[in-house]
């Protein structure tokens, strides 16, 4: 595996493999563990993840579906603990977490953005989990953009957004990290992107005074 490991900014560390393979099935397990409708926060086995994504998707085509990976340490350590089929991939990860210091200690948390140089045209994968880096880390900055999601957009448009969210196999628990990541760096549905244009001004305005000082 080659790849680089870098503290972006307070407690968010970024990784960039060269390959894609070795993103995604490094962060496969601990992705799920954070986030999936269906096995967040429980013990599960690989191959039952595969065979619901398969059932979902008519095939497993997990590696195609995900560019970029978010998690948060202390996910990591769990989903890696209760892994009752420990593989390769485990392996991957915890080789990784061996570099985090605050991996060891129970009293600090950190968050992993995880890209790859295969799949991150124009770093616009990364300036997404970028801003979920920021919702997690700096109350500030959640506080604010949190506001501006209420204040700034119509009812409507916000369900509308939400659904499609939940729709595209977004956990609950997930969706408003997600709707402001995708307002702040545009979403890949051309038809949501349109819907969210006249109401995005100042939640963009704010997720670039935040990114200001960081350099990716
Ligand atoms: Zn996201």
């Amino acid at each position: 595996m080659i790849y680089t490991l870098n503290l972006l900014f307070d407690h968010v560390y970024h990784i960039n493999f060269k390959r894609h393979k070795d993103l995604w099935t490094t962060f496969y397990r601990s992705q799920e563990f954070y986030e999936s409708p269906v096995f967040m926060n429980r013990a599960f086995y690989l191959c039952e993840h595969q065979n619901w994504y398969s059932s979902k998707h008519g095939q497993f085509s997990y590696s195609n579906d995900y560019h970029a990976f978010n998690v948060d340490g202390n996910h990591i350590a769990q989903a890696l603990t209760c892994a009752p089929d420990w593989c390769k991939y485990d392996e991957q990860m915890l080789d990784v977490m061996s570099q985090i210091p605050e991996f060891f200690d129970p009293l600090k948390n950190f968050y992993l953005i995880g890209t790859s140089d295969e799949n991150n045209e124009n770093n616009s994968f990364l300036l997404h989990e970028l801003a979920h880096g920021l919702y997690f880390s700096n109350e500030d900055y959640r506080n604010e953009i949190n506001c501006l999601i209420m204040s700034e957009i119509p009812k409507d448009v916000r369900y509308n957004i939400w659904n499609y969210l939940k729709e595209s196999g977004y956990n609950e628990e997930r969706i408003w990290d997600e709707f402001q990541a995708y307002i702040t760096t545009g979403f890949e549905n051309d038809e949501k992107e349109k819907l969210i244009k006249p109401y995005e001004i100042a939640l963009i305005k704010t997720f670039k005074k935040y990114v200001k000082d960081i350099i990716i």
